[in-house]
């Protein structure tokens, strides 16, 4: 484990010297090595391809940025042509990048756009208050307006899809004063879910949004292993010109890595999310991806592969990597859910310790977690879930170690 300790230590600090603006020679005992500047970086990668969202129209980078990317990573990936911005309501708190305001027409932004008077199980969608929230987003990122107005989190079912149209209209609205231009969401599952009755999964509202043709592309959660219900619905989206991005892609990599046997397997030449960036974006039928980096280091190994051939022993990494990943890391497609008599919320749980274990973002996971209302402590080991997780997973067992662990 010593050595895989070392290199975690060195991105850290590699990451924190291009923060500082610190691109040259990292100075010190610590790191011999010298740390990437956002140029090098940038050029290690290379353009990233661009492919149409759908019938939007929009031309997006394979890979996307998100408004909570870290500074040294974001500036390479506009150097790399990134330009569509996920979360970019995110810079209220950071502000918005410069690079990013000085050629606005050259990004496309989105609003995420939240449930009030709740969190995502309790509260409304309310047209009101959606309005007032993009006003107040605009104002203070001085972006001028939003590419894309993003529902997040989705709806609960196709039936809330149908009736509930607040989210629309606070869109409409907004698009008449030019203050918006196109209309999206990002779909979680809801099935089984004990704060959510007559939750659907992700695959059914999804398929519900693409048929009733008024939102122009979706974000939703795929990774590698099956997924025919998913796969299913890509078929779909893609038949409809109807744009998709994948989210919480490296399912299980970040404790992958640390398995210092599992990586001495691994072909060599290959690493799990550069293979991985590959596979997603020229194997599958997504538009594009969000693929979660922490650093330069990061940066480069992931989006270098981005558009590039799967080779043959990329495909044997990707499938090393599904059998480890099912074997420990959930997929979050909460077909365990209507089947637990005490509504233990399983994949919320095990979406939680994924956060931890895989992108050790500790004080995330345990405040999640804490804000649940049933925890792990509600499961009484009855094994019921069990027959119905296509991973096989003891979810028993991994629900209470993860109540240990968010504890
Ligand atoms: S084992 Fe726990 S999580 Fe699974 S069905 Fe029983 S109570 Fe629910
Ligand atoms: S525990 Fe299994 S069935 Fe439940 S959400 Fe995770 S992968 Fe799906």
């Amino acid at each position: 484990m010593k050595r895989f300790f070392k290199r975690r230590e060195f991105l850290k600090m590699s990451s924190a010297a291009a923060l500082a603006g610190l691109t040259g020679n990292l100075t010190g005992d610590q790191a011999p090595e010298k740390a990437l500047t956002i140029e090098e970086a940038a050029r290690k990668v290379g353009k990233l391809p661009r492919r149409k969202l759908g019938y939007s129209g929009q031309e997006v980078s394979i890979i996307i940025g998100s408004g909570d990317l870290a500074d040294a990573p974001k500036e390479a990936g506009i150097l790399c042509g990134m330009n569509y911005w996920h979360k970019a309501n995110q810079w209220m708190r950071t502000g918005t990048p410069e690079s990013i305001l000085k050629n606005r027409e050259a990004h496309i932004c989105q609003v995420t756009v939240d449930r009030v008077g709740g969190d995502r199980h309790t509260g409304r969608i309310d047209e009101e208050e959606h309005v007032s929230y993009v006003k107040e987003a605009l104002k203070s990122t001085g972006l001028g307006y939003f590419d894309d107005m993003q529902l997040h989190y989705g709806y609960y079912s196709a039936e809330e899809l149908k009736k509930e149209r607040g989210f629309v209209r606070a869109f409409e609205r907004l698009k008449k004063e030019g203050l918006v231009k196109h209309l999206c969401l990002s779909q979680h599952g809801y099935a089984g879910n004990s704060r959510v009755p007559g939750g659907e999964s992700m695959a059914e509202v999804l398929t519900a949004v693409v048929d009733d043709g008024l939102h122009e592309h979706a974000q939703f959660i795929y990774s590698y292993g099956a997924d025919p219900e998913m796969d299913r619905f890509m078929e779909l989206a893609r038949k409809k010109s109807f744009g998709t991005i994948a989210m919480k892609t490296a399912r299980g990599i970040g404790r992958m890595k640390e398995d210092e046997e599992f990586m001495n397997k691994l072909p060599a030449g290959t690493s799990p999310h550069n293979a991985l960036t590959r596979w997603l974006t020229t194997e599958t039928m997504l538009d594009a991806v969000v693929m979660r980096v922490r650093n330069l280091d990061e940066f480069v190994d992931s989006y270098s592969g981005a558009g590039k051939e799967l080779r043959h022993k990329d495909a044997r990494a990707i499938e090393m990597m599904t059998v480890q990943a099912d074997k420990t890391a959930c997929r979050l497609c909460t077909k365990c859910q209507p089947h637990c008599p005490q509504q233990v919320p399983i994949a919320e749980i095990l979406r939680f310790e994924r956060y931890a274990v895989d992108d050790h973002d500790w004080s995330k996971a345990r405040s999640l977690y804490a804000g649940l209302d049933r925890r792990g402590d509600a499961c009484l080991q009855c094994q019921t879930c069990v027959p119905h997780c296509p991973q096989g997973l003891n979810i028993p067992d991994k629900i209470a170690a993860a109540h240990i662990l968010l504890s």
